[in-house]
């Protein structure tokens, strides 16, 4: 199935591939659509919007807030301390030393999630109340859609990881990159990509066949959508 050639990679990142997505409704499951931060589903007609309030981008750790509030947010969600000013690390209230090492970590999203965390002193050991607010929490290794958080439908699980696509002329420009003899690297020289950043199990000769077969699958069931 491999029909060779060379792929230039166009330097796009994952975010340059998204705009639509395909995934599964969260309400019943089925295929559903988002499309200019609207979600649509066919089946049982739940729409929703969600409102684009950016929040700075972790592109350097890998994760991101796509957007700062959690309302219609499917997917994982982490918290973090209010503060006046976001770049202030909270300090404790007896001695004043700085947390450095909170273990803020991203869960999924429930009814009934703490609104503080009261962590002790690594300093004095004095006992703290921290007040914390959830946000959207999203890696690049999770197959959800960045907006809602949704699951995405174009998705197979493997030993290593799960591929996934957005939608239909994603999972394309990425079975041409998976089929290509030679990968070519993007145009500006040192700069990544979403292909230059797959995991080095999706780029292995051993699993190609087998990426590219999910990846044809994957376009006939976007197909299937239209
Ligand atoms: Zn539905
Ligand atoms: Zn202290």
């Amino acid at each position: 199935m491999t029909d060779g050639g060379r792929f230039q990679d166009s330097g796009k990142k994952l975010a340059g591939f998204g705009g639509e997505y395909l995934v599964q409704c969260p309400k019943c499951d089925e295929p559903a659509q988002i499309k200019d931060g609207r979600l649509s589903c066919g089946n049982c007609g739940l729409s929703l919007t969600r409102s684009f309030h950016r929040s700075p981008m972790r592109s350097d750790t890998g994760h991101y807030y796509e957007h700062v509030d959690t309302k219609n947010w499917f997917g994982d969600v982490t918290p973090r301390a209010k503060m006046k000013d976001r770049s202030i690390p909270p300090r404790c209230r007896s001695c004043n030393g700085e947390f450095t090492k909170l273990s803020f970590s991203p869960r999924p999203k429930t009814a009934n999630l703490p609104r503080s965390l009261h962590p002790k002193c690594s300093h004095c050991g004095a006992p703290n109340t921290i007040e914390i607010g959830w946000h959207p929490f999203l890696t690049p290794d999770q197959p959800r859609d960045p907006v809602f958080g949704c699951k995405l439908l174009l998705q197979k699980d493997f030993k290593e990881g799960t591929l996934y696509a957005y939608n239909t002329a994603h999972a394309e420009e990425y079975l041409s990159y998976i089929e290509a003899d030679h990968r070519g690297r993007p145009p500006t020289p040192g700069s990544s990509s979403f292909f230059t950043k797959l995991p080095a199990w999706i780029k292995s000769a051993k699993n190609r066949d087998d990426v590219a077969q999910s990846l044809c699958q994957m376009i006939e069931l976007a197909e299937k959508q239209s």
